[in-house]
C-alpha cells in the first residue's frame, strides 16, 4: 500500500517533495535531537490524490491519519479529548518550495467542551483553557469553515464592553466561557449544525481545508509569481501543541541565524512573552529583541544560540527559526532556509565561502537570480511602502521604483525631462514613437500591453521602471487626465509606480539607491567559472551597450535596426523613402539614411571593443514610421517638408494599412518588395566594420540577420542581396573582412523546416516573442487583456510571452536546433527573445545546448547567474 503518511521520526530532509519544506524539517530537527513537539506529516502526494479524488480523502489515506494519530498521542503521552491529559494539536500547511502566508495554519485542535476542562486541570489555568477554546473556534470557523471572522471580534467587542475591559487580556475565565457559548452560537446560527466536538472530525476537516488552501487566489499568484508548478501539492503538518501563553516562563519567538536585510552574521529575530504566535503577528504588543531573552530566561537563550548554530552548520545556509518555550522549556517549531534581501543573499553566499561551509558552486546556488533584479535599480523606501496604497495594479513588466509628476504624452515627457522634472510618462500605450518621451522619464505606466508590449520591452532595455496592461486606469490623452475609480489625476500630478509589484501609487514616494557591493562582483566571477552558456544583450544604442558590458554582456544578440530609424533626426529621411513612388527615389532617400545608419554600426562596434554584434535587418511595417490619420498638423508639415501634398500623404498611410501588421508586410518581406533597404544596410554594416577595424584594430566579423524567415527561397533571396552588396563594397575598398548571415527562427514553419533553412543560415536566432506569438495565434500586444481568465481557469500558470512554453514552443526550439545541427553541425544557435532574460527559459536554452542567450542589459547579471545555475544543476543531474 502506497505511503502517504509519515510521522516526524520516520522522515529526513532529503524528502522535501515528499514531506513538504516544513514537514522534512521538523523530521530532520527530530534527527538530530533538537526538541521538537512530535506529530506526523501527511505527504503532498495524499494532496494530489486529494484533487483527483474529487476533493475527497481516500479510506488508505484516512485509515494512515489514524494510525499516525494514535502512535504520536502515544509518543506524547496524551489523548484527544481527554479529560486528564488532552491532546492538541497544530495543523500546518508545507509545501515544497516556502509559500510565506499563503496557505492556512489552525492552532489548539482537539479543543472540545470535555478536553478544554482537561486543560484547565492538568495547567491549573481555567482562564488560559477557555481563552484557548475561543481562539480556536475562531480560527476553526473562519479558516476550515468560512465563517466571516468579523462575527466572532463582535461578539468579543461585546463581551469586552459589557465588562469594561480595554485589553483580551483583562477578561477573567468567567468572561471567556461566555465568550466560548458566543461564539459556539455563532457557529450554530452560521452552519445550521453544533460546533464539531469529535476531535478526528475536527482534525480531517482541517487537513481539507490546508489542501484547499492550496489553491486559494493568493497561492495561485504567489506560485505564478516565482515558477511553482500548481502539481505539487502541499503537504499538512499535525504537530503536538506547545504553549508559549502558559504564564510568564512561557513565550514564543521567530530569528534568523544572521540578519535577513543586511546578511550580517548576527542573530536576528524577536519574542513576546505570555503569547501564542499569532499575538507575535497581529501586532498589539511589541516584541522584545531575541538578545533581550539572555537577561530574563539565561538558560534558553544559550540553549537556542547553541541550536541556531547547530541548524545553520547543519543546513550550511541562514535559517529562519520558530520557537515555543512552555513553563521554561524551549521547543522548536520550524526551521527553513530565511528569505532574505538580494544584498544580505550575496552577502551570506560569500561570507559562508569564506567561512569553510560552502564551495563556490554551492554558493552561487544560494542566490536566487531573479533576485539580483532588486539591486541593480533604485527601490523605494521600504518603510514609505509600507505605509502607502496602491490606486491600481498592473504588470510588472520592468523592476524598478520611479516617483515623480505624470504626462500623458511623449513630448510633454520628454520636454519636462528636459527641464529636469522627474517623470512618470502615462500612456495609454507606448509606440516606437515614444522613445524619447520613455528615455527621459524615470519610469512607464501603460493601461494597455502585456509582458512583451512596446513599453514593456523598451523599458526593460533602458532598465527603466515600468507597468503596464493595468487595465483599471483610464486615460484620456487628450484632457490629459487618468481616472482611477472615482479619483482623476491631472498632469503634473504626483504618481508612484513600482516595476517589481505592478503597484501604482497616487502620490510621491521616497526612494533609495541600490548599492552594488564587493561580494556582488565575487560571486559574479564564480557563476562565470562554472557556465558554459554565453550571455549576450539585446541592445541598439551605445549607451545601452555600454551598460550591457559593464553588467558582462560578451557582446549583441539582437540589434534592432529599426530602433535606429525613429531617432528625430532621421525620421524625415526614412518617410521620404516609404513615401517614394520610384525605386530611383527611393534610393536617393536611402543614401540619406545610409550615413547615419553606418555611424550607429561604428558607435556600437566602438562600445563593443571587439565583442561580436548580431544586426537584424528592419523588422517593422513600414506604417509604423508614418504619422497616424488624425495627426494633420504632422502630416501637413510632412508634406510641405517634402514638397507633396497632404492627400498624398493620407493616401500612402491608407495603402500601408493591414489588418494585422505583426503579420502583415514586415520582416524579410520588406527586403523582398525593397531589396534596396537591405542593400543600403548591408554597406552600412560591412563599411562601418571595415573602418571600425581599421581605426581600432578590432578583430570584426559582422553577424547579420534576417529577420521573419519562413522558406528557404526567401532567406536565399535576401542573403543573395547582401552577398552582392558586400562584394561590391570589398571591390570598393579593396579590402575584405569575414562575415557570417543567419536568420531569425521565430515562425513555426521556420522551426519545422530547419534543416532546409540551415543551408543557408550560418546562425539561428531564436525570436520567442513572435515564436510564442505564432504558435499559440495569441498577438503579443494583446494576451495580456485575457491572459487573467486564463490563470483563473488554471489553463495557463504563467505568461507565456514571459516563461518559455517549453512543451510547445521549446518543442519546437528543440526540433529547430536539433534540424539545423544535422544540415551544420557547426551552426551557432542562440535566443533573443524577450525570455532570453528568464531564469528557467534559461536552464531550459543550456540544457537544449544553444551557445548563447540574449537579453536586456540590466537582466544580463541575472542570465549570466541563471545560466551558472543551469550548469550546476546540469552537472548534478
Ligand atoms: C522576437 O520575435 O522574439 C524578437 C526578438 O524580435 P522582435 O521582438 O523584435 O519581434
Ligand atoms: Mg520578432
Amino acid at each position: 500500500m502506497a505511503k502517504y503518511v509519515y510521522l516526524f521520526k520516520e522522515g529526513n530532509a532529503s524528502m522535501r517533495e515528499l514531506l513538504g519544506g516544513k514537514g522534512a524539517n521538523l523530521a530532520e530537527m527530530t534527527n538530530i535531537g533538537l526538541p521538537v513537539p512530535q506529530g506526523f506529516t501527511v505527504s503532498t502526494e495524499a494532496c494530489t490524490r486529494y484533487y483527483e479524488d474529487n476533493q475527497k480523502i481516500g479510506d488508505d489515506i484516512l485509515e494512515q491519519i489514524n494510525t499516525a494519530l494514535a502512535e504520536t498521542e502515544k509518543i506524547c503521552g496524551k489523548k484527544f479529548g481527554d479529560l486528564e491529559n488532552p491532546f492538541l494539536v497544530s495543523v500546518r500547511s508545507g509545501a515544497r518550495a516556502s509559500m510565506p502566508g499563503m496557505m492556512d495554519t489552525i492552532l489548539n485542535l482537539g479543543l472540545n467542551d470535555v478536553a478544554v476542562q482537561g486543560l484547565a486541570n492538568q495547567t491549573g489555568n481555567v482562564r488560559f483553557a477557555y481563552d484557548s477554546y475561543r481562539r480556536f473556534i475562531q480560527m476553526f470557523s473562519d479558516v476550515v469553515m468560512e465563517i466571516k471572522k468579523s462575527y466572532f471580534e463582535g461578539a468579543l467587542d461585546e463581551v469586552k464592553k459589557a465588562k469594561g475591559a480595554k485589553f483580551d487580556t483583562d477578561l477573567t475565565a468567567d468572561d471567556l466561557k461566555e465568550v466560548v457559548s458566543k461564539f459556539k452560537a455563532i457557529y450554530l446560527r452560521e452552519k445550521g449544525e453544533e460546533f464539531p466536538q469529535e476531535p478526528k472530525v475536527q482534525l480531517l476537516e482541517a487537513i481539507k481545508a490546508v489542501f484547499r488552501s492550496w489553491d486559494n487566489p493568493r497561492a495561485i499568484y504567489y506560485r505564478r509569481m516565482n515558477d511553482i508548478p500548481g502539481n505539487w501539492g502541499t503537504a499538512v503538518n499535525v504537530q503536538s501543541m506547545v504553549f508559549g501563553n502558559m504564564g510568564d516562563d512561557s513565550g514564543t519567538g521567530v530569528a534568523f541565524t544572521r540578519n535577513p536585510s543586511t546578511g550580517e552574521k548576527k542573530l536576528y529575530g524577536e519574542f513576546l512573552m505570555n503569547a501564542q504566535g499569532e499575538d507575535v503577528v497581529a501586532g498589539i504588543r511589541t516584541p522584545q529583541p531575541i538578545s533581550a531573552l539572555e537577561a530574563t530566561q539565561p538558560t534558553v537563550y544559550n540553549e537556542f544560540v547553541k541550536i541556531a548554530q547547530t541548524l545553520e552548520n547543519h543546513y550550511h545556509d541562514m535559517q529562519d527559526m520558530e520557537f515555543t518555550i512552555e513553563h521554561g522549556k524551549l521547543f522548536m517549531l520550524q526551521t527553513r532556509n530565511g528569505k532574505r534581501t538580494a544584498g544580505a543573499a550575496l552577502k551570506i553566499a560569500v561570507d559562508l565561502v569564506d567561512e569553510g561551509a560552502l564551495t563556490p558552486e554551492q554558493a552561487v546556488l544560494k542566490v536566487e537570480p531573479k533576485q539580483l533584479d532588486t539591486l541593480l535599480h533604485p527601490n523605494f523606501d521600504p518603510s514609505a511602502l509600507k505605509k502607502a496604497s496602491p490606486i491600481a495594479k498592473g504588470l510588472p513588466a520592468s523592476p524598478g521604483a520611479a516617483t515623480g509628476k505624470m504626462y500623458f504624452t511623449a513630448d510633454d515627457a520628454a520636454n519636462a525631462g528636459r527641464a529636469g522634472i522627474a517623470v512618470v510618462l502615462v500612456r495609454e500605450e507606448t509606440t516606437p514613437e515614444d522613445i524619447e518621451g520613455m528615455d527621459l522619464s524615470k519610469g512607464i505606466l501603460t493601461a494597455r500591453g502585456g509582458m512583451t508590449s512596446h513599453a514593456a520591452v523598451v523599458a526593460r532595455g533602458m532598465g527603466r521602471p515600468a507597468v503596464v496592461g493595468c487595465g483599471e486606469l483610464h486615460i484620456n490623452e487628450t484632457t490629459k487626465t487618468l481616472t482611477v475609480g472615482d479619483k482623476v489625476f491631472h498632469e503634473g500630478d504626483a504618481i508612484s509606480i513600482d516595476g517589481a509589484t505592478g503597484n501604482v501609487y497616487g502620490e510621491m514616494l521616497p526612494t533609495v539607491e541600490a548599492a552594488v557591493s564587493g561580494d556582488f562582483a565575487r560571486l559574479m566571477d564564480w557563476a562565470d567559472k562554472v557556465r558554459t552558456l554565453k550571455v549576450r544583450t539585446n541592445a541598439d544604442t551605445p549607451r545601452d551597450t555600454k551598460q550591457a558590458v559593464a553588467f558582462g554582456a560578451e557582446g549583441i544578440g539582437l540589434c534592432r535596426t529599426e530602433h535606429m530609424f525613429f531617432e528625430a533626426d532621421r525620421i524625415a529621411a526614412v518617410r521620404e523613402m516609404i513615401l517614394a513612388d520610384t525605386v530611383e527615389q527611393r534610393e536617393v532617400a536611402l543614401a540619406k539614411i545610409l550615413p547615419m545608419q553606418q555611424g550607429d554600426f561604428e558607435e556600437m562596434y566602438k562600445a563593443l571593443e571587439g565583442r561580436p554584434m548580431t544586426i537584424r535587418y528592419l523588422d517593422p511595417p513600414l506604417h509604423e514610421f508614418l504619422p497616424q490619420k488624425n495627426m494633420t498638423e504632422e502630416i501637413a508639415a510632412l508634406a510641405t517638408q517634402l514638397n507633396t501634398t497632404s492627400e498624398k500623404i493620407i493616401e500612402k498611410i491608407d495603402a500601408l494599412h493591414e489588418f494585422n501588421p505583426m503579420m502583415g508586410h514586415r520582416g524579410c518581406r520588406l527586403a523582398v518588395t525593397y531589396p534596396e533597404i537591405a542593400r543600403m544596410q548591408t554597406r552600412a554594416v560591412i563599411q562601418a566594420a571595415l573602418k571600425v577595424k581599421k581605426e581600432c584594430g578590432y578583430d570584426i566579423v559582422p553577424e547579420i540577420m534576417i529577420p521573419l524567415v519562413c522558406e528557404i527561397k526567401e532567406l536565399a533571396f535576401v542573403k543573395k542581396l547582401v552577398v552582392e552588396t558586400a562584394e561590391k563594397v570589398f571591390a570598393e575598398q579593396g579590402t575584405k573582412l569575414e562575415y557570417h548571415i543567419g536568420t531569425m527562427i521565430e515562425i513555426p514553419r521556420a522551426a519545422v523546416t530547419a534543416d532546409e533553412i540551415a543551408k543557408e543560415a550560418e546562425f539561428f536566432s531564436f525570436g520567442t516573442n513572435d515564436l510564442t506569438q505564432m504558435t499559440f495565434g495569441f498577438s503579443r500586444d494583446d494576451a495580456g487583456k485575457f491572459l487573467g481568465s486564463y490563470y483563473e481557469a488554471k489553463i495557463f500558470e504563467s505568461d507565456p510571452f514571459a516563461k518559455l512554453d517549453q512543451d510547445g514552443v521549446g518543442k519546437l526550439v528543440k526540433m529547430a536546433a536539433k534540424l539545423g545541427r544535422e544540415t551544420r553541425p557547426e551552426i551557432k544557435l542562440g535566443i533573443c527573445g524577450e525570455h532570453g532574460g528568464d531564469p528557467s527559459t534559461i536552464e531550459f536554452c543550456h540544457n537544449v545546448g544553444l551557445n548563447y542567450v540574449s537579453c536586456s542589459p540590466f537582466r544580463v547579471p541575472i542570465a549570466r547567474l541563471a545560466a551558472a545555475h543551469a550548469a550546476i544543476k546540469a552537472k548534478k543531474n
